[in-house]
């Protein structure tokens, strides 16, 4: 772990935006968009990142990228589709597509009832072995909150949870915790 990332300041900020400025400043991410304050600001700076500050109904928004270029670019880029944020967050295409489809009747009921998850594939079939088996992939539970993978079974998916697990252990183990609760909580949610 370095040193900068061990700082009374760093561990401060929220576990779950740490994990994913980490992975940006590891390059293992292209970009990211968390919620901060002038602490955030500073250690994003200190971090070598670049990042785009805009408040939105009183909360502060960062959105980080390690390279200037992608971050102009997608800053350019108004009409953000979710195809683009997605490249920009790093996600998968296939999940990309897959999250962002039409929902299903069916889909749209579950999600008015409160119960995102059931209203997306991946959270049907984690809910149906949590159930059954009492387990499901742990990789699954390093996702970003906003990333979906588009099947229990893809690839691309596992491939870059498991670099980005990897990584955030050895950075940063308590912000790798946080994030681990945050989707075993939710995951939980949806059973
Ligand atoms: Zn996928």
């Amino acid at each position: 772990m370095e040193k900068r990332l061990a700082s009374k300041d760093w561990l401060s900020l929220d576990g779950i935006n740490r994990a994913q400025i980490i992975l940006v400043a590891k390059k293992l991410k292209s970009g990211t968009i968390v919620s901060g304050n002038s602490v955030t600001k500073r250690l994003i700076k200190k971090l070598g990142l670049y990042f785009i500050e805009k408040t939105i109904n009183g909360h502060k928004i960062f959105t980080i990228s390690k390279n200037k270029s992608i971050l102009t670019k997608f800053k350019k880029n108004k009409n953000k589709n979710p195809k683009v944020i997605g490249k920009f967050l790093s996600y998968p295409p296939c999940c990309v597509k897959e999250y962002s489809r039409k929902r299903t009747k069916k889909e749209i009921e579950s999600y008015k009832k409160g119960n995102k998850k059931l209203s997306y594939k991946l959270g049907r079939q984690i809910s149906l072995l949590i159930r059954k088996k009492k387990n499901y992939p742990e990789y699954l539970n390093f996702c970003p909150p906003t990333f979906t993978p588009c099947d229990i079974h893809c690839k691309n998916a596992k491939k870059i949870l498991l670099n980005w697990k990897e990584s955030l252990i050895k950075e940063d183990p308590t912000a790798a915790k946080k994030l681990e609760e945050f989707n075993i909580n939710s995951n939980k949610k949806s059973n």
